[in-house]
């Protein structure tokens, strides 16, 4: 029986429910975005004490189904002001469903803004607030470091924590969550919700991973059938069998910039010079040379393997390696092209507690005001420094593109509901615009990963320069990137799932072994379907508008070398993306 834990940051109380009825197949996302939906009032302050933070593991959380230890995190959003969930990689997810957490709710807040508080959740289920209020200030890395001291040195757990920029109620801040060495280099970085856990008064959670080991399923030898013919299919496609594992995500720098929908200088050209410099191949070549670690997974059970990490000259661990997120947002989008001062800035986000996405395309923002040359990575990493000390220029910098880009006068700001654009041009990759402008989490590559058919050809082919198309390809993303979510797959594994039918057929099969319910693609589609109906919804009460499903107008105006193009998704194509809303809605009963 999987168990909702809440936790009263007001009164220090922590209680225990069941799932409300109706909502067994929720896990993730689904249950975040739920929760936040029902709970939440869409008009509150999303750092005042009617917020809710929540920490969901997927429906696989605590399970073997491969690559399943996502953990959504969800909240009323500080930037982007609707309905947020951000998932990370890590060990966390799965240490909760071993011991039957299907989530915990942060509520209230404490009447001391001073005060610091570590929530620890124990192998026996026992859990206590710890006031921790000298940690006050201290880097993820040094929380890591403070926590390690107050457990047994034998013992296994996860962690969750929030840095200093969180904890000055910054907007780029994210969440933290340990790997299975316990770095604390996994965010759940989207959409300002460390800011979210800062104004709870929350430092830590400590999750142990001394579980009962894997949870009960209903059948278990169909559930490890089912799980061997998944690992089987992610194992057997070119991407979550080869590309992935040998280069990381930054195998797709080079494919990006061929494609001419790699952002360079804040999104004023669309291929970098130096991107050879910055690409997986280059990552994996000085990473060996250096003796670095190039291929494991962030959680136990990932079969892809895409993570590894970032090793000083000397060979000492810097930080996660570079995904190719970040080594865009702090190379190519600011004109940097050394991977060590990348590796360094992206340090000193992590540590800070920052979504990189969201600070790169910020400082590349601050440089396009003039105020910092691009290519400078000595300034930005002393611009990053000032968010240590809450500088006003720090904390404007902490406050996001928007607010830096509206601070410093720059007339193109990428971003879409007030989050910064990811890693791919929208006018070049035409697709990834029409998931950027209509996605309820704001500008997201993740919620509706249009790459797929526009440059990589898998699950078919879309003309990334077209118009045609392309609604329907990151509309059917899209319920498919909730659906995966509320389970905790990692997304990676849609490669495969696109192009292999057995792979596809996998995930229900699991699912339905696991719980004992009935499930088949119909119920695959409509989880997809429910998870984005609560979000929309919230959204809409919120006070968005079909106007919010827009890209920048510099997307539409300005053309992009080397195509020579603008972003010509009708406005009717964007409006039609979320089409099935009502009658989802009205199935669950909301409106
Ligand atoms: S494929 Fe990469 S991101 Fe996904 S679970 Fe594995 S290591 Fe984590």
């Amino acid at each position: 029986m999987r168990e909702i834990v809440r936790v009263d940051m007001g009164t220090e109380a922590i209680t225990r429910e069941p799932l409300p009825d109706g909502w067994a197949r929720y896990g993730g996302r689904a249950l975040t975005s739920a929760l936040v939906f029902k709970e939440v009032p869409a008009e509150s302050d999303p750092l005042g004490p009617d917020n809710k933070l929540v920490f969901a593991p997927g429906l696989f959380g605590g399970t073997s189904a491969p690559n399943g230890g996502r953990l959504s995190v969800g909240a009323k959003s500080p930037l982007t002001g609707g309905l947020k969930e951000a998932n990370a990689g890590g060990q966390a997810a799965h240490a909760m469903g071993k011991l039957g957490i299907a989530a915990v709710v942060i509520e209230g807040k404490p009447a001391d803004p001073s005060a610091r508080y570590m929530l620890v959740i124990e192998a026996d289920g026992s859990t206590k607030l710890e006031r921790v209020d000298a940690w006050a200030g201290l880097g993820n890395y040094a929380v890591a470091d403070a926590i390690k001291e107050t457990r047994p040195a034998d013992d296994r757990y996860a962690t969750i924590t929030n840095g200093p920029a969180g904890e000055m109620l910054l907007k780029a801040a994210g969440i933290a969550v340990s790997d299975p060495k316990n770095y604390p280099n996994r965010f759940a970085g989207r959409g300002g919700l460390g800011a979210v856990m800062g104004s709870k008064g929350l430092k830590a959670i400590v999750v142990s991973d001394k579980g009962l080991g894997y949870t009960e399923h209903a059948d278990k030898d169909a559930f490890n059938a089912a799980v061997k013919r998944f690992a089987n299919a992610l194992n057997t496609h070119a991407v979550t069998g080869q590309a992935l594992p040998t280069y990381g995500t930054n195998v797709l720098a080079n494919i990006i910039n061929e494609a001419g929908g790699y952002p360079t200088r804040n999104f004023s050209a669309g291929q970098f010079e130096g991107v050879e410099n910055i690409s997986g191949e280059k990552m994996r070549e000085v990473t060996l040379e250096r003796g670095g670690n190039v291929k494991h997974g962030c959680h136990t059970g990932c079969v892809i393997q895409c993570s590894r990490y970032w090793v000083d000259k000397d060979g000492h661990y810097k930080t996660k390696g570079l995904e190719y997120e970040n080594a865009w947002s702090l190379g190519a989008d600011c004109g940097i092209d050394d991977l060590d001062v990348i590796g360094d800035l992206d340090r000193e986000c992590s540590d800070l507690g920052l979504d990189v996405i969201e600070m790169g395309a910020t400082l590349a923002v601050y440089m396009a005001s003039g105020k910092m040359a691009f290519g400078d990575g000595a300034a930005a990493l002393a611009a990053l420094k000032e968010i240590w000390t809450g500088t006003e220029l720090g904390k404007t910098l902490a406050n996001g593109a928007e607010a830096t880009g509206l601070a410093f006068g720059v007339a193109n700001i990428p971003v879409v509901k007030h989050q910064a654009l990811p890693a791919y041009d929208p006018r070049s990759i035409q697709g990834i615009g029409v998931t950027y402008a209509t996605s309820t989490q704001g500008a997201d590559h993740t919620a509706g990963y249009s790459i797929t058919a526009n440059v990589l050809a898998v699950g078919g082919t879309v003309d990334p320069l077209g118009t045609e198309g392309q609604a329907a390809l990151s509309q059917g993303l899209q319920i498919a990137t909730g659906m995966l979510d509320a389970l905790g797959l990692c997304i990676f594994v849609a490669f495969a799932v696109l192009d292999i039918p057995e792979a596809f057929n996998a995930i229900y099969e699991m699912a339905e072994a696991h719980t004992g319910d009935k499930w088949d693609a119909d119920a695959l589609t409509q989880l997809g379907k429910e998870t984005l109906t609560y979000e929309r919804l919230f959204n809409e009460h919120a006070g968005f508008t079909a106007a919010d499903d827009r890209l920048p107008m510099f997307f539409l105006e300005e053309k992009l070398a080397p195509h020579d193009v603008v972003f010509t998704v009708t406005d009717e194509d964007l409006d039609s993306v979320h089409s099935f809303v009502p009658e989802t809605a009205a199935a669950l009963g909301i409106s």
